[in-house]
Order: structure tokens, then sequence, then C-alpha cells
């Protein structure tokens, strides 16, 4: 576990060490701008003006939502035991959420 490292979880990746989107202070990432990449519609289904920058969005921590390593690499929800899990880790809707 060396600074640096992340992990992936249903695309959006997040720092290994404290599953932070945006980890300014202790790993030095900001992978909002990748992650946002992945989602398509996002902005759409966020409402927001066109001011909202998403790359300023409030960001995701991983291991708040649950994510556990899994037996066979990669990552899980804690509620159905699903690598990358479509429910769990709907990154729109967790978006939407942390916006509200
Ligand atoms: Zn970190
Ligand atoms: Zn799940």
């Amino acid at each position: 576990m060396g600074i640096g490292d992340n992990i992936t979880v249903n695309q959006f990746q997040f720092c290994l060490d404290h599953g932070s989107e945006v980890c300014w202070l202790y790993c030095f990432v900001d992978h909002r701008e990748d992650n946002n990449a992945r989602v398509s519609g996002l902005k759409q289904a966020l409402g927001k003006g066109p001011a909202f920058d998403l790359n300023e969005r409030k960001a995701i921590c991983a291991y708040d939502l649950g994510a556990t390593p899994g037996k066979k690499g990669g990552y899980q929800c804690k509620s159905h035991s699903k690598t990358d899990c479509k429910k769990c880790f709907d990154w729109v809707k967790v978006i939407k959420g942390l916006e509200k």
C-alpha cells in the first residue's frame, strides 16, 4: 500500500487508503474529472445550471458506501456482496444525493 495507489469500483477510481475520490490531504489525488468522464448524462441528471462545474462537485467516498475487496478481486458492496454493484455504486444516483 503505497501513496498513490488507487482502487476501481464500478469504473470510478478512489484512493486505496481512504476510498476517497478526492484526497488532497494524504494521497494527493483528485479523480473527479476522470470519473465524470465515465458516466454519461451526469450533468443533465443533476439538473444543475451551466455554471456548475462537475469537477468541483462533492467527492464520493467508496468505503462510506460499503465497498470492500472481493475474493476474486475488484470491490463489492456490503448489501449484496456483488462486485461493482450497479445498485450500490450507481454513481449518478450517489452524486445526485450528495449535491442535494
Ligand atoms: Zn487518500
Ligand atoms: Zn449492492
